[in-house]
C-alpha cells in the first residue's frame, strides 16, 4: 500500500510530489498523458505573477504571493530559467486611471511591492508602448519562467528523492474502503491511505469518483500567437491592461528563450479537450494587444496555440479534503494563477493537510536540488570549446534553430522523468521550438529516441499514443 497516491503531473501534482519527497513516505503519482505538464501546465502564459490581481483574502491571494516569493530560489535549486523583469499594468485612457489606484491599494493588501507610473516614466521604459499611454502599475516580483522545466525539473527532483511516477496511466475509479482507497487505473490497481486530486481540467470527475460534489470546472479557453526570438527589447516587462471580468486581459510578453507571447483570449468551451485555435478569435487578440504595443511584428509569428483553463464555479482554488474523506484531497480549480502558486500549493498541502494525517519525518538523505543541467548557449565560446573537446556531444547540433546539442538530448533521456517522446524531448531542450518547429529536427530526434529505448522509429511517439510520425520503413537494411 502506498501512503500516498497524487493524480495528475501537472505543475500542482509535480510540486505536491516534490514537497511530499522530503519526507518518509511512500509516494505514487499517477499521470494518463505519456509526459509531465502535458496539459494546461504547458500552455500558459508562464508568468510568475506578482499577486496584486487577486481578490485579498483568497485562496489565490494566499497561494500567489507566497509561489512568487519561493519562485527565485525554486528556480535556482531546480535549474529553471527565470527572470524577475517586473510587470506593467497599463492604462491607455484617462477613464482608467482610477483603476490604477484601485489595484495599487490592492497590491498593498495582499503583500505585494507595486508604484504607479506616470506617462514618461512608462514611455521611458517601454519605447514600443502604445504612445497613447496614461500610466501603468509596476510591480517589480513579477516574472516569467519556464514552465516547461518547473514542471519536469519540480518531478525530477521528486523523482530522484524517491517518489514513483506512472506516466501513460490514467485514473478511472476510486473506492474508499475502511482506512484506505482503492484506485483503478487503465493499466493496474493500487492501494493508498491518502488520495491527492490533482487532475486539473478533471479535478471534478476525480472528486465525483468518491462523493456527489457542489463544484464544477468549466474549461476556458486561452489563444495565442508565439512570435520568433528575432530581436531583444519589443517589450522589456511583462505587459497587461487592466484587467477585467475575463480575467488579466492580453498580455505582450518576452518568454524566458527570448520569443514573444501575445495573448491569451478568454472564452467558456464545453470539450476539456479543445485545444483548437481560430482565425476570428486570434483576430482580436491581435487587435487588443496593439493597444498596448501597436508595433508589434506580427510577421514574426512562428505558430499558434491555445491552453484550457480550469476555472471552478467557486471562483477560488479549492485546496481542502473532501466533504466526507479527511484523506481525499482536492486541489482543483487551479486556473491563474497557478503556475506561481504551485511551489506554494505543494508545501501547504504536504506540510499542513498531508502532515495532519500521517507523521512528516524527513529523510536523512534528501536533497533539495537537481543534478545541473549543462547549458552551451549561455557559455562563452572558450568554454564552449572546451566542452565540446571533453565531449563532442555538445558540438554535434541537432536543432538548428534553436542551437540545441545530441549531448543535450542524450542528457534529458539519461534523467529520472525519461523524455519518452518527441514533444517531450522538445519541451526539455527546445529541439523542435524554432522557426522551422521540427521540421528538420524531428527525424533526428526520432532517431535519437528509438536508439535510447531500442525501439523502432515507427513505435517512436509525438505525444499521445496514437501520435506515431514515421508509417513504415521504406529502405530495409538487408
Ligand atoms: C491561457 C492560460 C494562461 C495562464 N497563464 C498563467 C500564468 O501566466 N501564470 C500562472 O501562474 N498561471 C497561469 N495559468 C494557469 C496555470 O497554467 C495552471 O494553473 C496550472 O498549469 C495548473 O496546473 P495543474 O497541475 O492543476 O493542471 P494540469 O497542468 O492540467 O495538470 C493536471 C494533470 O492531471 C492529469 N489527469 C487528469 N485526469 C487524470 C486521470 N483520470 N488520471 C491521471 N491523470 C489525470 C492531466 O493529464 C494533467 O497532466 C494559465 C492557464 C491558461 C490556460
Amino acid at each position: 500500500m502506498e501512503d500516498i497516491i497524487i493524480i495528475g503531473a501537472g505543475a500542482v501534482g509535480c510540486f505536491i510530489a516534490r514537497s511530499l519527497s522530503r519526507y518518509e513516505l511512500s509516494t505514487l503519482v499517477i499521470e494518463k498523458e505519456n509526459d509531465v505538464g502535458d496539459v494546461t501546465s504547458m500552455a500558459n502564459s508562464a508568468i510568475a505573477h506578482s499577486g496584486y490581481d487577486p481578490v485579498p483574502g483568497s485562496n489565490k491571494a494566499k497561494f500567489n504571493v507566497l509561489g512568487n516569493r519561493m519562485m527565485k530560489e525554486v528556480c535556482q535549486d531546480l535549474d529553471v530559467a527565470y527572470e524577475e523583469c517586473g510587470t506593467l499594468t497599463v492604462a491607455i485612457y484617462d477613464s482608467q486611471l482610477p483603476m490604477l489606484d484601485e489595484l495599487l491599494e490592492r497590491a498593498k493588501e495582499n503583500g505585494v511591492p507595486a508604484k504607479i507610473l506616470t506617462a514618461e516614466e512608462v514611455k521611458a521604459m517601454e519605447p514600443n508602448i502604445n504612445p497613447e499611454v496614461k500610466g501603468a502599475l509596476l510591480c517589480p516580483t513579477g516574472g516569467i519562467v519556464n514552465p516547461f522545466e518547473l514542471t519536469a525539473h519540480a518531478m525530477e527532483n521528486a523523482c530522484d528523492n524517491g517518489v514513483k511516477l506512472h506516466l501513460g496511466e490514467e485514473v478511472t475509479d476510486i473506492k474508499a474502503e475502511n482506512d484506505h482507497f482503492l484506485v483503478k487505473t487503465t493499466k493496474g490497481n493500487y492501494e493508498a491511505k491518502i488520495v491527492i486530486n490533482a487532475a486539473g481540467l478533471h479535478s471534478d470527475d476525480i472528486a465525483k469518483m468518491i462523493e456527489p460534489i457542489s463544484w464544477t470546472i468549466h474549461p476556458r479557453k486561452g489563444e495565442y500567437y508565439v512570435l520568433n526570438h528575432y530581436a531583444k527589447g519589443l517589450v522589456n516587462h511583462v505587459l497587461f491592461p487592466l484587467p477585467s471580468e475575463k480575467g488579466k486581459g492580453i498580455l505582450v510578453t518576452m518568454t524566458t528563450s527570448g520569443n514573444y507571447l501575445v495573448g491569451p483570449s478568454s472564452e467558456f468551451v464545453d470539450d476539456k479537450e479543445d485545444l483548437s485555435t481560430d482565425t476570428l478569435t486570434l483576430a482580436n487578440v491581435k487587435e487588443q494587444a496593439k493597444m498596448l504595443v501597436p508595433n508589434i511584428p506580427f510577421p514574426e509569428q512562428i505558430r499558434c496555440y491555445a491552453g484550457l483553463r480550469s476555472t471552478p464555479s467557486t471562483h477560488d482554488f479549492i485546496i481542502e479534503p473532501s466533504k466526507a474523506y479527511e484523506s481525499f484531497i482536492n486541489v482543483a480549480g487551479i486556473e491563474s494563477p497557478g503556475l506561481v502558486s504551485s511551489p506554494a500549493i505543494g508545501e501547504y498541502v504536504a506540510k499542513d493537510l498531508v502532515g495532519k494525517l500521517l507523521p512528516l519525518k524527513e529523510k536523512s538523505d534528501y536533497q533539495k536540488t537537481i543534478r545541473p543541467y549543462c547549458h552551451p548557449q549561455k557559455m562563452s565560446v572558450a568554454e564552449r570549446n572546451a566542452l565540446i573537446a571533453k565531449d563532442p556531444r555538445y558540438g554535434e547540433i541537432i536543432c538548428d534553430c534553436e542551437k540545441v546539442s545530441i549531448g543535450e538530448i542524450e542528457d534529458v533521456l539519461s534523467r529520472s522523468v525519461p523524455a519518452k517522446t518527441v514533444k517531450a524531448v522538445k519541451k526539455r531542450t527546445r529541439a523542435g521550438f524554432g522557426k522551422c518547429q521540427g521540421g528538420f529536427c524531428q527525424p533526428k530526434v526520432i532517431n535519437l529516441l528509438a536508439k535510447h529505448y531500442g525501439i523502432s522509429p515507427i513505435e517512436v511517439l509525438y505525444d499521445k499514443d496514437d501520435s506515431q510520425i514515421v508509417k513504415e520503413e521504406v529502405k530495409k537494411e538487408a
